[in-house]
């Protein structure tokens, strides 16, 4: 059984309304021993969307802080961050990193060159295919140039939104650019999360899909998270059942915790 949800959205992430506490409880009453809040900060979203993803940190630490010590003995919980990449961000992200006392940092890809692929335009104009390898070159170029964080976020995420979704998509129509950058991570030390969201988009599968978990454990890899990306509390830890069986059948016998920035391994059974 899986313990741990380390990717949360609350309040304090500009496209979530759930209170803190709400989550917690909902993690409680699903069994989960710890959790960890990665609220979105996105500087340099393109200005036409609706959402604002500048995170004011120091409020989300002060509520962190008051949350942490009111569910003390009932679930643990932890203070994370979800941030955007974007290769021209490193220094703004590194010093963002550094300013807060963050127990585990994922880096996701939300946009391509500046472009949204949670939105149609993003594959107006050209073929699925080069939509999606603008994604994965874009993301490449991320762990190329910025260290500060612990696993890379849901690897696969532009297959969420694309025409097709992941009718045409598999890992050996992508092997050449997935393996530069599970390779990449790997060499830097880096874990990835799988990521349950993509079964609540209407996916068979979670991000990334498990021909990616499984190259990424057979290149040698060995930090694997397991994060819901739950907005709203009845989604904390979902399908996390499915989840336990996938990662065991990608070959894991354990998945990872990050403390401190910190990783501790549990076991999965
Ligand atoms: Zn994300
Ligand atoms: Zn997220």
């Amino acid at each position: 059984m899986i313990i741990t949800d380390l990717h949360l959205h609350t309040a304090h992430s500009g496209d979530c309304d759930e209170p803190m506490e709400a989550v917690a409880e909902s993690a409680i009453e699903r069994g989960l021993k710890e959790i960890c809040f990665t609220e979105h900060y996105d500087p340099d979203f393109p200005p036409e969307e609706e959402y604002d993803f500048t995170l004011d940190a120091d409020a989300y630490l002060t509520h962190f802080k008051i949350c942490a010590e009111r569910f003390e003995g009932r679930i643990k919980l932890l203070f994370g961050v979800e941030l955007g990449l974007q290769p021209h961000l490193t220094e703004i992200l590194r010093e963002y990193a550094a300013a807060y006392p963050f127990d585990f940092i994922i880096g996701s890809s939300h946009l391509a060159n500046g472009k949204d692929p949670y939105l149609p335009s993003y594959f107006e104009g050209r073929s699925e295919r080069e939509a999606y390898l603008e994604y994965f070159e874009s993301t490449l170029k991320c762990v190329e140039c910025f260290d500060d964080f612990d696993v890379y976020g849901h690897l696969d995420y532009v297959v969420r939104y694309g025409p097709n979704k992941d009718k045409y998509f598999s890992y050996g129509a992508y092997s050449d650019i997935l393996d530069e950058i599970l390779k990449r991570l790997i060499e830097k030390g880096k874990g990835i999360e799988v990521n349950s969201g993509g079964l609540a988009h209407g996916l068979d599968h979670p991000n990334p899909r498990l021909e990616i978990l499984k190259r990424y454990r057979e290149l040698g890899g060995e930090i694997l998270t397991t994060g819901s990306d739950a907005h709203k509390a009845e989604r904390v830890g979902y399908r996390f059942d499915d989840l336990n069986e996938l990662i065991k059948s990608a070959g894991f016998e354990y998945i990872t915790v990050f403390e401190k920035r910190r990783p501790r391994f549990i076991s999965l059974d």
